[in-house]
C-alpha cells in the first residue's frame, strides 16, 4: 500500500511517514500543494494525507484538482481548524474523511485503515462473522465491544481467524503460537482456547470455537 503525504511541517510530516512505514505501508512525504497534486495525479497512491495549510496550492486546491483530473484516490484531510464550515468545504472540494489537528497515532491509523477498507485494501484486521481482530492493538472486538486478549491467546486467535471454517490442529498452533522450543503440550491450548471462548462471549459475539477431534479447531459464526 502507497501512502502519499502533504504536509508542510516537516516534522510531522515525518512522524507520519514513520507511524506507517512501522505498520509496513509505503509512504512518502511532500511538502507543498503543487508537489502534491503532481504526485497525487501520477494516480500510483493507494490513499493520500492531505494538510489544509499548505503553501502555494492549499490542501482544498489540491483536492479540487485531483478530483477535476478523474483521481479515485481517497483523501484524509488534517486541519488545524474544526468548524463545520471547513470540514463542509473539505469535503465539497473532494476530502473523503477529515482528521483535526492535533490528532493521536491511533486516530490516525484508524481513519487509514477505514479508507483503504472502502478500497478493499490490507487492513491490519481480520475478521470473521461478527468478530474483529485488530492485529496491531491485540485487540478482540464485536462491534463497540472490545476485549485485550494476551500474547497467547491473541496467537491462538489468529490462526484460527486465518483458517475461518477450516480445521487447525492442536499440534499446528502450539508450533505456531508456542514454538518448537517449547514445553507446552496440547493441554494448554485447550486451556487457552478456553479463555477465548470466555471473552467472545463476553463481548457478545456469535463466533464460536468448534472442537472436532483428531481435526482441532476451526470457528463457526451464526449467518
Ligand atoms: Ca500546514
Amino acid at each position: 500500500m502507497k501512502i502519499l503525504i502533504v504536509e508542510d511541517e516537516k516534522l510531522l510530516a515525518e512522524s507520519i511517514r514513520d507511524l506507517l512505514a512501522a505498520r509496513g505501508f509505503q509512504a512518502e512525504a511532500v511538502h507543498d500543494g503543487e508537489t502534491g497534486a503532481a504526485y497525487g495525479e501520477l494516480g500510483v497512491y493507494d490513499l493520500i494525507i492531505l494538510d489544509v495549510m499548505l503553501p502555494g496550492l492549499d490542501g482544498r486546491q489540491v483536492a479540487r484538482r485531483l478530483r477535476e483530473k478523474r483521481c479515485g484516490t481517497p483523501v484524509l484531510m488534517l486541519t488545524a481548524r474544526s468548524g463545520l464550515e471547513d470540514r463542509i468545504e473539505g469535503l465539497d472540494a473532494g476530502a473523503d474523511y477529515y482528521l483535526t489537528k492535533p490528532f493521536d497515532a491511533r486516530e490516525l491509523l484508524a481513519c487509514v485503515n477505514a479508507l483503504l477498507r472502502r478500497q478493499g485494501g490490507q487492513v491490519d484486521e481480520l475478521r470473521w462473522g461478527d468478530a474483529s481482530l485488530d492485529l496491531a492493538a491485540g485487540m478482540l472486538g464485536c462491534g463497540e465491544r472490545q476485549v485485550r486478549l494476551s500474547a497467547r491467546e491473541f496467537g491462538v486467535m489468529r490462526e484460527l481467524m486465518r483458517a475461518g471454517a477450516r480445521h487447525v490442529s492442536k499440534e499446528a498452533l502450539l508450533e505456531k503460537v508456542w514454538g518448537f522450543e517449547s514445553n507446552a503440550v496440547e493441554n494448554h491450548v485447550e486451556v487457552y482456547v478456553g479463555f477465548l471462548r470466555k471473552k467472545l462471549r463476553s463481548i457478545g459475539s456469535t463466533v464460536r470455537i468448534e472442537a472436532v477431534r483428531r481435526l482441532g479447531y476451526h470457528l463457526e459464526a451464526e449467518a
